[in-house]
């Protein structure tokens, strides 16, 4: 497979350095807050390629670390830690406040079908690992000690910046948020791999050191977590955007000067999610979660597929507006798959070869997944059986993951049941947006009308209406929508 590399700037084949076992590593949520979808579209994007990697064949390793110390209210070394923030809003302990987030994550990860990495661990508990990092660093002087805390020298570095391609809006995104002149840096870029004086006293959780009683910095925890669990040559790191400067630039320079070498072959960064008005972030309070995706009603597979729909290296719009069409793709594609019907004629292998070929044309060229779902409905609309269609689109679906056939089969069992209580009769929405109290409603105003009983019927019409609910009668159903 081809995948963009941000450390050469170009795509590259991606050749493991043990096909065996490729070994990636993913920086996890900083888990002081519910995750944004923002957050979980680099998510399903880096599952994407863990998926695309075991489907051609790869047995793969995947660690994520979780942010619970370290990381401060600026992606640089300034501000409050953000898991001390989390826990004085909600008047909680920090480990309370990470453990609630935590679980909070994985929840949103499994309504999006996002697998848990082989490895998760919290940042808390790889303490000593960074302590022996730490010293190295220091004992071959590629760290130093200044008032109490342990900075990384970057002057000692042949090369610094890494990822310098990208554009510096995207770059400066962490560094820009309330920048203060930290006075015991040496250089500009330097930053902590250990604070013990800080100028926040109430820091949460402290550890005891060489330096002092402290606490590590946000960077040093991927290195050290990754070193443990994935050893010294690392085949891909992911992550979004921002992270790529400073975070990975940081995690990069410590980890090469501590083994010796050079150590990741592949960085793959995800493009942001935007709103309309701008980059959706934590930190400013305001943004939105995929419980608030479900309480409106919206299947939050449908996000998984509106994130599927473009490229991870573009930046992504997001608006209702563009959800509700993802919305409405999602549960036509699940209609059409529904139609087909499951038996036991034998598989098509010339299909099944010409269509798994066009598949992984789009995925194995750097995860195009638009295409990918385009590869969808090619098999639906290829010459062949129903049963090699619905076995293609189920291998497909290993690397998707928006249970298409578990909803078709469910979509096909709700229309069984609608003709045994009398006939089919299709309640729509014009958004696609799925309300089980108005379809339940509409479908008694129907069975109403069945009965003849036209003031019932009437009068659950001016129910809905005094809703802000619309109603149309269509051929074999009604479509309705807000107004
Ligand atoms: P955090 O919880 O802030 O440490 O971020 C978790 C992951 O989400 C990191 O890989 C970030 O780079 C990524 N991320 C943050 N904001 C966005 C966004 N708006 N769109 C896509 N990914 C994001
Ligand atoms: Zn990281």
């Amino acid at each position: 497979m081809y995948l963009y590399n941000s450390a050469s700037h170009k795509k590259e084949e991606f050749i493991p350095n043990d096909p065996k076992l490729v070994k990636m590593y993913t920086c996890g949520p900083t888990v002081y807050h519910f995750a944004h979808i923002g957050n979980l579209r680099s998510y399903i994007m880096e599952d994407v390629l863990e998926k695309y990697l075991r489907y051609i064949g790869y047995p793969v390793k995947r660690v994520m670390n979780i942010t619970d110390v370290g990381h401060l209210t600026s992606d640089a070394d300034e501000g409050e830690d953000k898991m001390l923030k989390g826990a004085k809003r909600e008047h909680k302990s920090v480990m309370e406040i990470a453990k609630f987030y935590t679980d909070a994550f994985f929840d949103d990860c499994r309504k999006l079908n996002i697998k848990r990495p082989d490895v998760v661990q919290p940042a808390t508990g790889c303490i000593d690992e960074y302590i022996k990092i730490i010293t190295k660093l220091l004992d071959t002087g590629y760290a130093y000690q200044a008032g109490g805390n342990v900075y990384f020298d970057t002057s000692k570095l042949e090369k610094y910046y890494i990822f310098n391609d990208h554009n510096e809006e995207d770059l400066a995104v962490g560094v820009r948020e309330g920048v203060e002149e930290d006075t015991n840096k040496r250089n500009k870029n330097d930053f902590v791999l250990w604070f013990t004086k800080s100028k926040f006293e109430d820091q949460a959780l402290k550890w005891d050191s060489p330096w002092g009683v402290g606490y590590p910095g946000w960077h040093i925890e991927c290195s050290g977590i990754s070193l443990k669990y994935l050893g010294e040559d690392l085949d891909i790191h992911c992550g979004g955007i921002d992270n790529a400067f400073p975070h990975h630039t940081n995690e990069i320079a410590q980890s090469e000067s501590y083994i010796g070498h050079h150590w990741c072959n592949y960085w793959m960064h995800v493009m942001h999610l935007n709103t309309t008005s701008g980059k959706m972030s934590k930190s400013k309070g305001e943004f939105l979660t995929v419980s608030l995706l479900e309480q409106k009603g919206y299947d939050p597979l449908a996000y998984r597929l509106f994130c599927l729909q473009s490229h991870y290296r573009k930046n992504l719009v997001f608006s209702w507006e563009n959800l509700d069409n993802a919305m409405g793709t999602y549960q036509k594609l699940i209609a059409k798959i529904a139609a087909l019907k499951p038996s036991d004629e034998p598989i098509d292998e010339d299909a099944v070869t010409a269509l798994r070929e066009k598949f992984n044309k789009a995925l194995g060229n750097d995860l195009n997944t638009s295409l990918g779902i385009t590869a969808l409905y090619d098999v639906l609309k290829y010459q062949t059986n129903d049963a090699t269609k619905l076995y293609l689109l189920d291998d497909f679906d290993k690397v998707l993951s928006l249970d298409l056939l578990k909803k078709a089969e469910e979509a096909r069992k709700k229309a069984a049941s609608a003709k045994g209580s009398g006939g089919e009769y299709n309640i729509v929405s014009e958004s696609g947006e799925q309300d089980a109290a108005v379809e339940a409603k509409i479908r008694a105003r129907y069975e109403a009308k069945k009965a003849k009983n036209f003031a019932e019927a009437d009068q659950i019409r001016d129910e809905l209406k005094a809703e802000g609910i619309e109603l149309t009668d269509i051929p074999g159903g009604a479509k309705w929508n807000r107004v």
